[in-house]
């Protein structure tokens, strides 16, 4: 039986895709790859521009465009019905949204439209074959939506084999994007919605823009603090080595528990996912949770006085020493690098 396509909710704000829709596209097609099917991107939105070439370029075969007027804002219910309409469609195999706060409000809206299952803030796809012991009925090839569970205790994998399409909802910067091929094509399908009045019930009347301070996601570089800088004042030494090196700020969520640093810093389950260069864990113990939000970093630096402390066992590189001397000797051989 040939497989539904895998499709991925595509979320933009004025014509710019955000990179979680992208990162989906790339995961999307190494599934389709295995499944042999392909890759559709759902686009609601009031003007779909040069977006389509874009999501092509990502992976995408099929970009199912919704274009509204009063889809220029991302509301619930109107988007949620223009999603609803691409997967009627579309039948596709496997939905993926992005778990931003749109997806996370979007998704399970189209999952009890489609009275089908899903698993929210996943770390992890794959495909697999599922054996329901008492049917004795195997399933080939179901999505393994894979997330931490019981407060990052245990990693479960959930499995939705009756009612399709399978769906979920996956972390900003979990997957990697991939390099764009401008060479690939595929298909424009438009589509049209009606809206009633009752679809259009909530408006925007008013909107502030909080400009985003902090990019940990996008960082190259971060230095990280945790329970073991101590105190608010000794965060300084953080700041100054991310300063000198080019870094952006990140915190253990007991840090930022401490008040010692704003929630935005919080790298973790609870926090934000990142996958940088290099990222310096200053005086953090490695915690499961905070170890699945920076564990795909490219290499991982880990200043710590206890040597049994468990993020050693994932850190490539392992200082078993106090940070308040450490990080000082880091910063004075950084500069006398810099002035070679
Ligand atoms: C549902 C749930 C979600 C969570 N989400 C997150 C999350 O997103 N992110 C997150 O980080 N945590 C999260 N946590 C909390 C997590 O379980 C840990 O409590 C937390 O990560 C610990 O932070 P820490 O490593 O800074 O502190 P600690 O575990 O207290 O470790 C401090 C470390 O500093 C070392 N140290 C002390 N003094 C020095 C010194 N002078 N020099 C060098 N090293 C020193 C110690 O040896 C120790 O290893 C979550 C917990 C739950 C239950």
């Amino acid at each position: 039986m040939k497989h539904g396509n895998v499709a991925v909710f595509i979320q933009q704000h004025n014509g710019k895709i955000e990179n979680v829709s992208l990162e989906l596209l790339g995961k999307a097609l190494d599934i389709a790859h295995e499944l042999k099917t392909n890759v559709s991107a759902y686009l609601p939105c009031e003007k779909a521009g040069d977006m389509p070439k874009i999501l092509f370029s990502y992976g995408a075969d099929n970009v199912y465009i919704i274009e509204n007027a009063e889809l220029k804002e991302i509301i619930s219910i109107p988007y949620a019905k223009a999603v609803v309409e691409a997967v009627k469609k579309d039948a596709p195999g496997i939905v993926l949204f992005g778990a931003t706060r749109a997806g996370r409000d979007i998704a399970p809206r189209v999952a009890s439209s489609m009275k089908s299952g899903l698993t929210a803030d996943c770390t992890e796809l794959k495909i697999g074959p599922y054996t329901d012991n008492k049917t004795g009925k195997t399933y080939e090839q179901l999505l393994y939506q894979i997330r931490p569970a019981f407060g990052g205790n245990i990693i479960a994998t959930i499995i939705n084999p009756v009612r399709h399409p399978q769906m979920a909802t996956v972390r900003e910067g979990v997957m990697k994007m991939k390099t764009p091929d401008n060479s690939r094509k595929g298909q424009i399908i438009p589509l049209t919605i009606t809206l009633s009045p009752v679809d259009l019930s909530v408006k925007i009347i008013n909107k502030i823009v909080k400009e985003k301070k902090v990019n940990l996601t996008g960082a190259n570089i971060i230095v990280s603090g945790g329970m073991g800088v101590g105190s608010k004042e000794n965060f300084d030494r953080i700041r100054e080595l991310a300063d000198i090196i080019g870094g952006e700020i990140g915190a253990s969520r007991a840090a930022v528990d401490q008040g010692w640093v704003s929630k935005e810093h919080q790298v973790g389950q609870t926090g934000v996912t990142v996958r940088p260069k290099l990222y310096i864990a200053c005086g953090i113990s490695g915690s499961i949770q905070h170890k699945a939000g920076m564990d795909q970093s490219l290499k991982i630096i880990a200043i710590n006085n206890n040597p049994e402390a468990p993020i050693f066992n994932f850190a490539h590189i392992k200082i078993v020493g106090d940070l308040n001397t450490v990080i000082p000797m880091m910063i004075e051989a950084y500069k006398k690098q810099d002035n070679k």
